[in-house]
């Protein structure tokens, strides 16, 4: 149902959705893994930010995501740490069961498969959310990489084929990748857009939806996709539609359209 609850710190947020989960009270009460708690830790982050205490459960339920939220409120996080969790969990369940190399690379096609994509509007925020992913996942195992323009794509692809779980990229360069046969989408669990006003601001629309529809990624039942954004026009409302799955919403905050 829908409903406006008071934050511990007076910040309004609304939710609705059929079956959204209680907000998590703190980081251990969320359900994230051990090393990824233990990263938070590290990082200084005594307690979650509003958009983190209820993007976590959500998106550690399964549940698609379209999170409105101002700059400054603790995206990254907040889709960092499930998004992380969950592929930790899924590497130890594949390694309890025998099949721990199952992902990453595709040895017939020679491309690159991450199970993560991260999509962002500009070189310095893919750069700045890389930063960021790496440090929460310091001593996980899970390898974040990032590509974006302006600069040379051989060095970005030589770092990727090392070895990808999170892909963090703007749209064009990913293109270009994909384009070349160099990365693959079709192992994707988690598709992540942030800022995605700004990215349709920017023009990115036409790539945003051949990335998301056609260029090999699995259909949205088939994946979790978090879409997050300052402002709801109409133009993101149909994005929602046409890329999330019975979502969950939140509004952090005061939200323009
Ligand atoms: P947004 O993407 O919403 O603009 P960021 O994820 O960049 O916000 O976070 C803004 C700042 O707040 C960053 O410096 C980040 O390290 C810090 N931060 C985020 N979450 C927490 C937290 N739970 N505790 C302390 N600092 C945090
Ligand atoms: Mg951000």
């Amino acid at each position: 149902g829908r409903g406006g609850r008071l934050d511990k710190y007076d910040i309004p947020v609304e939710v609705s959705g059929e079956g959204a989960p209680a907000p998590a009270a703190g980081f251990e009460e969320a359900g994230l893994v051990e090393a990824v708690l233990r990263n938070v830790a590290r990082c200084g982050y005594d307690c979650p930010t509003p958009v983190q205490r209820y993007s976590m459960p959500i998106v550690l339920g399964g549940r698609d995501l379209m999170a409105c939220a101002q700059t400054g409120s603790g995206k990254t996080a907040a889709f960092c740490l499930p998004v992380i969790s969950g592929l930790v969990a899924a590497d130890a369940d594949a390694a309890a069961g025998g099949n721990k190399d199952a992902f990453g690379y595709d040895d017939y096609t020679r491309a690159a498969r991450p199970r993560a994509l991260v999509l962002a509007p500009t070189r310095e925020l893919a750069a700045q959310i890389h930063e960021e992913a790496k440090k929460f996942s310091h001593q996980t195992g899970i390898k974040v990489k990032v590509a974006y323009g302006g600069t040379s794509m051989i060095q970005q692809l030589r770092d990727i084929e090392r070895g990808v779980d999170i892909l963090v990229a703007t749209p064009g360069r990913l293109v270009d990748m994909i384009e070349r046969g160099r990365v693959s989408l079709e192992a994707i669990k988690y598709l992540v857009m942030d800022e995605a006003d700004r990215m349709l601001d920017m023009g990115f629309e036409p790539q945003i939806r051949k990335i998301v529809d056609g260029m090999g990624m699995p259909r949205k039942s088939m994946r979790q996709t978090m879409l997050f954004s300052a402002t709801f026009p109409p133009q993101i409302q149909r994005l929602a539609s046409d890329f999330l799955s019975k979502y969950i919403f939140i509004t952090v905050g005061r939200v323009g359209s």
